[in-house]
């Protein structure tokens, strides 16, 4: 009944268990195999710079292809995986590709831009982390500017240790965002003690801007908070054209939403962005 995170752990069935632990079972196990396997794929989402409408970076999504080809959703195995621990293989690979990715597009002499990566909770916490961060970055070649790490205050409780990390994380020189900004409970506590670089404004605000008076006040000080505080804004989760308006009349700094584009596979992101050089140069808005 091996419990320890990362391979080779296996979960025996037991005729004791019931219908919704031996499920749980089977999709861990599946996931198990998965990680060795390595049926993942990374999406890329672009991130728009509102005032040119050129591509200032892309964030990493990742999707599990399993065996039948079926496209699986990260809400659909990344809380399982967390709790689990077999998110810190699952992390590391994606980690690794966002990496090699972005340095293979350089190297084929597209602009340098910045690729996002999601962290989850037991990755950070893990005591080398940093070293790990690193240790990617040396084999893939990226300039650390070129990879952004997004974090979410759902990940930590540990404000030293969390302000350590990411202390180490600045002077590595990768940059810093806080996603899902606003959905928890100590936002502004974050924005207080860590050295973050970007803010990502959830969809959850964004969706409704356009109906709603109040996310809309909520938005435009979130945004102007952000900047008083030396931060960039990125929103997430843009659907509309009315949305975008509402979004550039408050300064908001880049779009992230199918209003521009939903995810797309590495092929089709640098078909659509890359060859038609759309890139903003990197600096280029700061
Ligand atoms: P997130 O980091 O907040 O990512 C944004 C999610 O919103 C993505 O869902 C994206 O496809 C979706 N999205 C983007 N634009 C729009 C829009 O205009 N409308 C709507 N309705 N949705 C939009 P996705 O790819 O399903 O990922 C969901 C979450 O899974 C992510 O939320 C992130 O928390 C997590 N995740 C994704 N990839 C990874 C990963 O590699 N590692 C970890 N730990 N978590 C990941
Ligand atoms: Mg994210
Ligand atoms: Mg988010
Ligand atoms: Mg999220």
């Amino acid at each position: 009944k091996a419990k320890e995170s990362g391979r080779n752990h296996y979960l025996l069935y037991e005729p004791s268990m019931d219908q919704s632990s031996h499920e749980r079972m089977a999709k861990e196990n599946a996931l198990r195999k998965a990680v060795e396997r390595n049926e993942w794929v990374l999406h890329y989402q672009p991130q728009i710079h509102v005032e040119s409408g050129d591509v200032i970076g892309v964030e990493a999504l990742i999707r599990w292809v399993d065996a039948e080809g079926r496209s699986i959703p990260p809400k659909d195995f990344i809380p399982l995986a967390e709790e689990t621990g077999i998110i810190v293989p699952i992390g590391e690979w994606v980690l690794k590709e966002a990496c090699m990715q972005n340095k293979r597009w350089q190297d084929a002499g597209y602009p340098r831009m910045r690729v996002a990566v999601n962290l989850s909770a037991a990755q950070f916490s893990k005591s080398n982390f940093t070293q790990s961060i690193e240790e990617v970055l040396k084999a893939t070649g990226l300039d650390p500017e070129c990879l952004e790490l997004e974090i979410t205050e759902t990940m930590t409780t540990d404000v030293e240790k969390t302000r350590y990390i990411l202390n180490e994380l600045n002077r590595i020189g990768v940059q810093i965002s806080m996603d899902d900004f606003g959905t928890g409970y100590s936002s502004l506590n974050y924005l207080k003690n860590f050295p973050i670089h970007r803010l990502k404004i959830d969809r959850s605000f964004v969706k409704d801007i356009t109906t709603e008076e109040s996310d809309a006040r909520i938005v435009g000080v979130i945004v102007s908070m952000a900047h008083h505080l030396g931060l960039d804004v990125v929103a997430e989760g843009v659907e509309t054209e009315e949305q975008v308006e509402f979004l550039r009349q408050q300064g908001c700094d880049a779009i992230q939403g199918y209003y521009y584009s939903s995810p797309l596979t590495a092929e089709q992101f640098e078909k659509k962005y890359l060859q038609s050089n759309s890139i903003r140069k990197m600096g280029a808005i700061e």
